[in-house]
């Protein structure tokens, strides 16, 4: 470890999913390795690293907002610190960026977030000798401990749905070994982590591209065998990727949570291959009939995307029609964004924003109608619940199996400790929370 870079301190602004989370995570693990401190207030912090997202137009603006932000603060605009523009915008716009950007002292694209050290070792003129503090995930017992933690299992998308930007910006699929992934999960075991959520643009699929293909399933037994005390979930399983093998895995282990996020994009099947998607409201609900049959206490997510170009009126019919005969737990929607470089840009039908923040607004109402009446049916069951924090008046909270992090809600409990996890009887429900009281 070099000493030169031991008092110099990154600072992380992190935009978008929890993909970029965990991408943050990796550069400031690699900084902390390399000597660095990584500060919580990046107006104190000698680099502050912008970790942007891009893959819609709002997304973009977001994290436009931010780096001014940063740009903006005495530290930088002064130079006594630095800027790094580093995830998705870098890699989607390149020197475009640059020149648009120059508050900016580098960009970083998601494929060189690994030379994070060698950056900001040459923007505050840290010198290392060969092997001096090399960069490896070998976990530094500084980190915060989280009692849920993201772990990627593999980057990248080759299925360029119509309307996407990923494949562009985060290169073709490809898989992280297991022993990679076992490495990571042990790493956040270590540091507190009572679940563990496997993420990707395109879970389902792990395991196909190597030599000897292996499956998510397979993926899945092996970590919640070797980690009987911790829970696995998984998120962004393509429809395609939820194998019977996948719906036994997860039904017959007590450590992966029962929970399938399948994100349909859509129900009509003129739309879905327009999208350059599969299936039909048909196949769909199929598939969600078959899981409940084998796991009836299932929890069930998707994501649906409102006022695809040439969506018609009757195929926005047919689209909430199937939010209704799904009766799903959760549904997260998009209002179509029109994305350059992708191919439904062009595409003829194109629907004015009012009418798609419509639609959207529409397929939100009928969704937290139903999804609120699902919780509430949970009333009077009883759930185990990993306690995640405290609110300002001091309850605890925390989420069950049915709750992933970030997206659904939580349950408020009577008691426990952060990382414990408690038996509850669910007593109440307001929309999308629950509240119950301990019982073991
Ligand atoms: S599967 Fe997901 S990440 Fe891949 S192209 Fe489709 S929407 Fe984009």
């Amino acid at each position: 470890m070099s000493a030169l870079s031991q008092g110099k301190s990154v600072a992380f602004v992190t935009m978008g999913c929890a993909k970029n989370e965990v991408d943050s995570d990796h550069m400031a693990l690699r900084l902390r390795n390399a000597g660095y401190f990584i500060a919580d207030d990046p107006e104190q912090a000698d680099v502050v690293v912008v970790n942007t997202c891009c893959f819609i137009q709002a997304a973009t603006e977001e994290s436009i907002e931010a780096i001014l932000e940063v740009a903006g603060y005495e530290s930088i605009a002064s130079g006594a610190s630095r800027l790094v523009v580093a995830g998705c915008m870098p890699a989607r716009y390149g020197a475009d960026l640059e020149g648009e950007l120059p508050e900016a002292s580098s960009f970083v694209p998601c494929a060189s977030e690994e030379s994070i050290v060698e950056v900001v070792d040459g923007m505050l003129g840290v010198e290392r000798l060969p092997g001096d503090g090399a960069a490896v995930l070998v976990g530094a017992g500084t980190e915060e401990a989280k009692v849920s933690a993201y772990v990627k299992i593999s980057d990248g998308c080759d299925r360029f749905c119509a309307y996407c930007t990923i494949p562009y910006i985060r290169g073709r699929y490809h898989s992280f070994s297991e022993q990679d992934i076992i490495a990571e999960v042990q790493r956040n075991v270590d540091l507190g982590a009572r679940e563990i959520v496997l993420i990707a643009q395109d879970t389902g699929r792990w395991g196909q591209d190597f030599e000897e293909p292996s499956s998510l399933a397979q993926l899945m037994a092996n970590l919640a065998e070797r980690f009987e005390g911790t829970w696995f979930r998984v998120m962004y399983i393509q429809p395609e990727g939820v194998t019977d093998d996948l719906v036994e895995c997860v039904a017959s282990h007590d450590n992966i949570c029962s929970y399938f996020d399948i994100p349909f994009q859509h129900a009509n099947e003129r739309v879905l291959r327009s999208m350059n998607r599969r299936g039909s409201a048909h196949s769909f609900l199929e598939l969600v009939s078959t899981i409940r049959e084998r796991i009836p206490d299932v929890t069930l997510r998707t994501t649906l995307i409102a006022g695809y170009p040439g969506e018609t009126e009757e195929e926005f019919e047919e689209l909430l029609d199937f939010i209704e005969e799904a009766d799903l737990d959760y549904v997260g929607v998009f209002a179509y964004s029109r994305e350059e470089g992708t191919r439904s840009y062009d595409l003829d039908g194109q629907i004015d924003e009012e009418e798609k923040v419509r639609r959207a607004q529409a397929v939100r109402d009928l969704a937290d109608t139903l999804s609120s009446a699902r919780i509430a049916r949970r009333v009077g069951s009883t759930a185990d619940v990993v306690v995640c924090g405290f609110e300002e008046d001091g309850q605890p909270f925390g989420r069950a199996m049915c709750q992933a992090p970030d997206v659904d809600g939580v349950t408020y409990v009577d008691g426990g400790e952060v990382g414990d996890v408690v038996t509850v009887r669910i007593e109440d429900t307001l929309f999308y929370e629950m509240e119950g009281s301990v019982i073991g």
